[in-house]
């Protein structure tokens, strides 16, 4: 479906992206993670066809996307893509905003279209509303929705959650992840937030210094990071032995052990408190079911619990 075949990219001298590959099929959930400032949104762009490629090729099955220089309109219909600062029309509603480009040859069609979007995106409420009345996280919705409403073949989400307050970010994702499989639409989201990832995305890719770090599934590179950049994505990790263990990986234990930690500050979590130990000057964390006093000297063991 896309292939993305060895691209290389710069905006000025340096290269932001280099010899980048991967592939995603119809209706596949690829999540692209990396730090801040390591190409996503640059990556996004350019599958998009905003700029043109220094090397290599983005095709969509058998059309290749062009970038400026060869094509004077920029973007594809089959492909749709929210841009990390979503652009809307301030002075209409939301409705009319969601059915901006939806023909009006078909009235009820497009009315029950929009109802059905709005309902993806939970907004309802707000049908009628201009968009200038509304928060940063009900136009990132808009936006969603509006994109969403020619059924792209493809959708590009640029951080599509970013704005979005976390007592609606749970629902809202699982709406709109669920939505997008029901109607095999191939989704690419831009993220550094795991919960946008785990439970949802098929495969996901990891963008450092400008090269893909690894290509897998969440599972495999949950389970196997063999790298602290992808640990931290996960959760917060410790470096035992040459070994990445994740804090709940490393836990109290009655019997005798090598690991002995000097408790300095604990966290409460909800369900579980995060622990910050010392061995020797290393800093580690562990997890553990209440909070411990600072000074105390806890026995650890580590316990690989893979899925
Ligand atoms: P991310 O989305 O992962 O935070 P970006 O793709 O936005 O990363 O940026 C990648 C790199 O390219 C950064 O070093 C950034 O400063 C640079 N960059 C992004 N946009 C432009 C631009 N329009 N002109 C020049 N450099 C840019
Ligand atoms: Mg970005």
């Amino acid at each position: 479906m896309l292939q993305v075949k060895n691209i290389y990219f710069s905006y000025k001298d340096t290269p932001v992206l280099k010899n980048i590959n991967f592939s995603i099929k119809q209706g596949e959930h690829l999540s692209i993670i990396g730090e801040s400032g390591s190409g996503k949104s640059t990556l996004l762009k350019l599958i998009h066809g905003e700029y043109d490629l220094l090397k290599g090729d983005i095709l969509w099955k058998d059309q290749e996307i062009l970038g400026p220089k060869y094509n004077l309109v920029i973007g594809y219909d089959f492909m749709k893509y929210v841009a990390q600062e979503f652009e809307l029309m301030p002075f209409i509603s939301v409705e009319e905003n969601i059915g901006k480009f939806l023909s009006n040859f078909y009235p009820n069609k497009k009315r029950k279209r929009i109802k059905e979007l709005l309902d993806v995106v939970e907004l309802n409420a707000f049908s009628k509303t201009k968009v200038k009345d509304l928060s940063g996280g009900q136009k990132q919705r808009v936006a969603l929705a509006r994109a969403l409403a020619k059924e792209p073949e493809i959708i590009l989400m640029d951080e599509p959650f970013s704005h979005i307050d976390s007592f609606k970010k749970q629902s809202l994702r699982r709406r709109l992840f669920n939505y997008l499989k029901e109607k095999k639409i191939s989704c690419i989201v831009a993220t550094h937030d795991k919960e946008d990832v785990l439970g949802y995305a098929d495969t996901m890719l990891v963008l450092s210094d400008t090269k893909v770090l690894a290509y897998n599934t969440p599972q495999t590179l949950y389970n196997k990071p063999n790298n602290a950049l992808i640990a931290s994505f996960f959760n917060e990790y410790n470096i035992i032995n040459n070994t990445i263990v994740y804090a709940n990986e490393l836990i109290i234990t009655e019997e005798k052990s090598d690991i002995i930690a000097i408790v300095t500050q604990s966290y409460f979590k909800g369900y579980y408190y995060l622990i910050e130990a010392k061995i020797n000057n290393d800093i580690i964390f562990f997890e553990a079911k209440s909070s411990i006093k600072k000074g105390a000297e806890i026995a650890l063991k580590i316990i690989k619990n893979t899925l």
